[in-house]
């Protein structure tokens, strides 16, 4: 039986990154991943992703931001307004006085940077077309037991679940959710706009559900359009043309008129949310922690949070000759967490409330707070700063420290 320190179950975004952030401080860790290579988009796919300025920090502590950087566009402004009525806000780079509101890369080119890191790492075990079965505590380790070959089995000090927002793990833990469906789908796309996009991103709120336009390195602009789910079926079958027509109509002709669409993919949405983040060595992370609506866009971005905390607490723990896995660590980490989930929980829900309602009133609230916020600067750099990922902080990398002061 191999045996590490970390083993991390799930080598997506989040797996892969806590994989890096924990290389090169004398642990061994693995990496199970069920996919079958780590060939590109393997388990990765083209869906954009707005990276906060906070992701930045995390990608720069670890070392990849710098691969990242040419592959990601800064967003300049963003204008998000509500169709047909007056109230719309822009936030702009300049005027919070930092270099970018946010970076759009595809998930794609992110998870491609990431499994290359990984298999230059002699510390990291990266292991494809592990599909783990189940997990099992005994005395002070972990064993891990692979679906298809019940010989082959890991163990470890410290199991960290990533495995995603149907979590085989949290669910094997019978760790208890609060899950909902939100009945919409979010179809992303890709169109090029006929004015060109200058990093400026829109959000449109609409009767029918928000379309975001986000701005991609190549000058094309990656549409996330949700809708409910009794329109879905209908816009699923639209041609390119028509599907392009049908989104020009709800988006407008603020960036001229779209041209040329490709990868239309659909994902069916819903609320996922742990209410414990630990249980008998084993803590969870990411989308096996948390699945919120992407209307805010800070799903992957709360995981690398997560990901910074829980490496701190092990790291510290490493440094100082203490067990990574005791109840003591993991449950640090779970209390360091919990402000930051429960704040950008309250966000996201309110986004999706206040604007997926159709009601006249809700319509005039929102438009009177998008324009409060052009007014109210302080109101507004609060809802910046949380947006970026960079209020209230509990982890030393985003307060500029190293993680051994
Ligand atoms: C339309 C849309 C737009 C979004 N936009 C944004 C955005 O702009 N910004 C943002 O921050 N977030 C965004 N998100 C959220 C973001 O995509 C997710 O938070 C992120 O992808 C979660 O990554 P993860 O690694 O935690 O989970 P996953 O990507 O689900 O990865 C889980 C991994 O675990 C593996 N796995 C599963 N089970 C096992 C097993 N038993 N054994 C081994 N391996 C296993 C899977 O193969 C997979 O590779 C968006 C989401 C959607 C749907």
């Amino acid at each position: 039986m191999k045996q590490y320190d970390v083993l991390i179950i799930g080598g997506g975004m989040t797996g892969a990154s806590m994989a890096l952030m924990l290389s090169g401080h004398g642990l061994s860790i693995a990496v199970c991943e069920a996919s079958q290579s780590h060939h590109k988009n393997s388990q990765y796919d083209q869906r954009a992703i707005v990276l906060s300025y906070s992701s930045r920090q995390i990608f720069e502590a670890m070392g990849v931001w710098e691969k990242l950087l040419p592959l990601s566009q800064p967003i300049t402004n963003i204008h998000v307004s509500d169709k047909g009525r007056f109230g719309f806000t822009r936030l702009s780079a300049k005027q919070s006085k930092v270099d970018a509101m946010g970076y759009v890369c595809s998930a794609g080119e992110i998870g491609e940077v990431l499994s290359d890191q990984l298999k230059e790492q002699s510390d990291i075990d990266y292991l494809c077309a592990v599909n783990v079965e189940r997990v099992e505590s005994v005395g002070n380790e972990v064993v891990v037991y692979q679906s298809d070959d019940v010989n082959e089995k890991f163990s470890a000090q410290l199991v960290i679940a990533a495995d995603g927002k149907s979590s085989k793990i949290r669910q094997q833990l019978k760790i208890p959710v609060s899950h909902w469906k939100y009945q919409q789908i979010a179809f992303v796309t890709f169109i090029t706009p006929e004015i060109d996009h200058q990093g400026v991103a829109y959000e449109r709120f609409t009767e029918k559900g928000p379309v975001a336009l986000l701005p991609m390195k190549d000058g094309q602009y990656a549409v996330v359009w949700t809708v409910n789910e009794d329109e879905a079926e209908s816009i699923k079958q639209l041609s390119d043309e028509h599907f392009i027509e049908t989104l020009q109509k709800r988006f407008g002709r603020r960036v001229g008129k779209f041209h040329s669409l490709r990868n239309r993919l659909s994902y069916p949405l819903d609320f996922i949310y742990a209410e414990q983040l630990i249980k008998q060595r084993v803590a969870l992370i990411g989308n096996a922690a948390h699945a919120f609506h992407p209307i805010a866009g800070q799903g992957f971005n709360l995981g690398l949070r997560d990901v910074v905390v829980l490496a701190e607490q092990i790291i510290q723990a490493n440094n100082a000759s203490e067990d990574i896995g005791a109840e003591s660590i993991l449950k640090n980490y779970e209390s360091l967490r919990k402000s930051d989930h429960q704040k950008t929980l309250l966000m996201t829900e309110g986004f999706v409330r206040i604007f997926n309602n159709p009601l006249f009133l809700i319509g005039a609230i929102r438009n009177i707070g998008m324009s409060c916020l052009d007014l109210f600067p302080s109101l507004k750099q609060q809802f910046i700063d949380r947006s970026m990922g960079v209020s209230g902080s509990q982890s030393k990398i985003l307060a500029g420290l190293s993680v051994r002061d």
